[in-house]
């Protein structure tokens, strides 16, 4: 089935009976992917580095009567390789399998010219947005290489495709990102698992907030309006789609 962003209808089974990890579930996009994969049908293990903002979405998600979630409590900035593999290793234990992984989590870090990007922070948007994506991947390949049709989705953004400037460090870890997923995408075809970008487009989230503090974000679509395209890439309409990047506001020409 194409994509039509206008039209497309997703099943309210769509994801029955799926195990999907979001990372940055606690809040803003990853809030929302999280509680629409499981109101149509996902078990969800909701991964986050605020407890209570986990929980929240945890009661939520039982409220509108979805598959109880696991809450995974994990710093992305400080996380290593031993928390990685011990995700991996409970995973495992607990579901056996991986069929969906959205990698959303995202630092913005400061808005400065190349010139005056302030190397700790640099480092700091690059851990999260890049090297924790990196790891959580080698460490749930194994997981998503069990499920029938896996769908991983890592999260970009309009400057991670085209340099604009003052956007920094975070413009330099969505580039990566594209490449991450390009790279992952070859080593992974003609399996089961397929890999895609997606650009969320200007969103109304704190992110988005800390960006364009003078925006008024009545002007903004929410993360419940970009969920058409989550669910599509997530579900089993869009098996046929991979090493794409795909734009949930393509012809919105404010920048994120
Ligand atoms: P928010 O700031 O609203 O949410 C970001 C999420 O990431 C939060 O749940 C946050 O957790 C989590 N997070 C941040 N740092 C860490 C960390 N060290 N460890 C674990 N979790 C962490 O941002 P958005 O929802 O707007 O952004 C989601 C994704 O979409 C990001 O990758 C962003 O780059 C991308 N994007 C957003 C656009 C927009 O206009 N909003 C446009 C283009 C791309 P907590 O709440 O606990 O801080």
């Amino acid at each position: 089935m194409s994509f039509n962003l206008q039209t497309y209808q997703p099943h309210a089974n769509l994801l029955q009976g799926q195990i999907i990890l979001v990372t940055g579930a606690g809040d803003g996009i990853g809030r929302q992917a999280a509680l629409s994969y499981a109101s149509h049908g996902a078990t969800l293990i909701l991964l986050g580095r605020t407890r209570s903002k986990l929980e929240a979405v945890y009661d939520q998600i039982q409220a509108l009567g979805g598959a109880t979630p696991a809450i995974v409590v994990l710093d992305l900035l400080r996380a290593d390789n031993g928390d990685y593999r011990g995700l991996a290793l409970s995973l495992r234990q607990q579901f056996g399998r991986l069929d969906g992984l959205l990698l959303n989590a995202g630092l913005l870090g400061s808005l400065s010219p190349i010139e005056h990007v302030d190397m700790s922070e640099f480092h700091q948007v690059m851990q999260v947005n890049v090297t924790a994506s990196l790891q959580l991947l080698q460490n749930l390949l194994p997981l998503l290489r069990q499920s029938a049709a896996a769908s991983v989705i890592l999260t970009s953004s309009s400057v991670g495709k085209r340099g604009r400037a003052y956007w920094g460090s975070y413009a330099l870890s969505k580039f990566a990102t594209e490449g991450l997923m390009q790279v992952l995408a070859d080593e992974l075809a003609n399996t089961t698992i397929r890999v895609n970008c997606l650009n969320p487009g200007a969103t109304r989230t704190r992110m988005r907030a800390q960006a364009y503090p003078g925006e008024d974000p009545q002007t903004l679509k929410t993360p419940a309006q970009l969920m058409p395209l989550y669910l599509y890439l997530m579900g089993a309409d869009s098996l046929h789609v991979h090493g794409q990047s795909l734009d949930a506001q393509p012809r919105v020409s404010a920048p994120a």
